[in-house]
């Protein structure tokens, strides 16, 4: 259980593991909250060592600097999950690091993760673990094919993935992730995709936003378009889920928890594919639809302050700008229902992501 503290006080000094896109926006949400922030990151073009007070140019490894780090300042959050587990406790033994670093260790983890989700009697395609590439013949001898095979570690926008159609695919499949642990899921003929973000105070307190839909190209997140085509059923049926897994991992913070929506006769099944403990790219429409957005939230949820509103005051479409959709900002920022945001990366690289867009129109029916 979570020591519930006293509100962190404007001025104290928030230090952040990662210095990507979400580290910037989370740290521009905290100076706006009258805090100081510290990022650590070991790449010296870091975004977010633009917007911080002080960065930390390090390895993940150097105990020396995180014992600095921590020092330096009065709690420590991350912007990515794949935060090495010993640098995580590492800082928890020396300060307040949230999320909680076993909610760290389930989520950088597939198998541990499936594991985890097993446990709440959340429904998730069926899976079995993969040591070996005899395992997955194993496995889809009762999972069946088509199926998906996932590296258990540091896989993301579709690395370290392969699908599986037929028995002859399996070779094919092993190589191509590597020949390392992993999982084997069962192929969910979804109808769509969607998040929830939520967030969770120290006490337990849970605000959600309302879910995004997502839309892939190249397994590269493009566009989040809220509301989401689904039910009032499914979009409460989400939410509940995602405040079971927030409550499990007496989670500090924002999560998100990415959902397969299938279509049977009178309802829509919800699977759980994968959930993160940080804050996420498909939460951004917030920025500009919400009272309060996740980066905000999130900051309010680790330093004990009370939670905002999450309250949807418009409808949203967030488009990524990945590569040369970067050139595109000009037309954008010229459109008064547009909203740029741009993460300061100087080389434009085919898949990167380089800035978003919020198109938003403010509807009647705010939730
Ligand atoms: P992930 O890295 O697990 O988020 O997967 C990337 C994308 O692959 C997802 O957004 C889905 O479009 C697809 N995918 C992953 N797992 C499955 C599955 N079990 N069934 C169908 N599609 C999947």
């Amino acid at each position: 259980m979570n020591k519930v503290l006293a509100p962190l006080e404007p001025g104290s000094t928030i230090g952040i593991l990662g210095g990507g896109q979400l580290g910037r926006m989370l740290a521009l949400a905290a100076a706006r909250l009258g805090f100081s922030v510290h990022v650590f990151c070991p790449d010296e073009n870091s975004p977010a060592f633009k917007v911080a007070e002080k960065s930390y140019l390090f390895d993940y490894d150097d105990e020396k600097a995180l014992g600095r780090f921590a020092q330096a300042t009065d709690i420590i959050t991350y912007e990515f999950e794949n935060v090495p587990a010993h640098t995580a406790a590492y800082l928890s033994a020396k300060t307040a690091l949230h999320p909680n670093a076993g909610a760290l260790k389930i989520a950088q983890d597939r198998l541990a993760e499936r594991e985890f989700l097993t446990s709440t009697d959340i429904a998730i395609a069926p899976y079995a673990g993969i040591s070996r590439v005899d395992d997955i013949e194993k496995a889809l001898a009762e999972i069946s094919t088509p199926a998906v095979l996932k590296a258990s570690r540091m896989g993301y926008d579709g690395k370290g993935q392969a699908v599986i159609k037929t028995f002859d695919d399996i070779p094919g499949a092993w190589e191509k992730i590597g020949c390392v642990a992993a999982i084997v899921e069962a192929f969910i003929p979804f109808e769509r995709e969607i998040s929830v973000i939520i967030a969770r105070s120290q006490s337990g307190e849970m605000v959600a936003f309302d879910p995004g839909e997502n839309k892939h190209v190249n397994h590269i997140l493009d566009q989040t378009l809220v509301p989401a085509n689904i039910s009032d059923a499914t979009h409460h049926a989400a939410l509940k889920i995602a405040r079971t897994i927030a409550d499990a991992l007496d989670y500090v913070g924002i999560l998100a928890v990415e959902l397969f929506v299938c279509n049977a006769p009178g309802y829509e099944p919800l699977y759980v594919n994968e959930i993160a403990p940080r804050v996420h790219n498909s939460g951004h429409w917030t920025q500009d639809a919400c009272h309060t957005d996740q980066f905000e939230q999130h900051i309010r949820a680790i330093c004990g302050w009370p939670l905002g509103a999450a309250h949807r005051h418009s409808d949203a479409v967030m488009k990524n700008l990945i590569g040369d959709d970067y050139y595109q900002w000009p037309k954008f920022a010229a459109l008064g229902n547009h909203n740029v945001h741009l993460y300061g990366k100087t080389k434009v690289r085919e898949g990167r992501k380089m800035g978003h867009v919020n198109q938003t129109k403010p509807h009647k029916k705010a939730t």
